[in-house]
């Protein structure tokens, strides 16, 4: 099941993002912390970013992305 995910389903991490950008959890400036930022795309531009993994897997556990068939989630939905 989890073999399955669409090319278009990936989330990457990126090793750098743009400064200036708040927090997709908290809404601080993730710049001041240990940032972590996501993307669609290995080289795009991030679609969400984290103060750091803590902020990361709090947003997961709120946004209940674990919850039922996770390995299908699509952020369409
Ligand atoms: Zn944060």
């Amino acid at each position: 099941m989890c073999g399955l995910s669409l090319e278009a389903d990936k989330t990457f991490v990126l090793l750098a993002g743009t400064d200036g950008m708040d927090c997709t959890y908290c809404g601080c400036a993730v710049e001041a912390h240990d940032p972590v930022y996501l993307s669609t795309e290995p080289d795009g531009e991030p679609t969400s970013q984290f103060c750091n993994y803590g902020c990361l897997s709090a947003h997961i556990e709120t946004a209940e992305l674990t919850t039922g068939t996770a390995c299908n989630w699509s952020p369409a939905e």
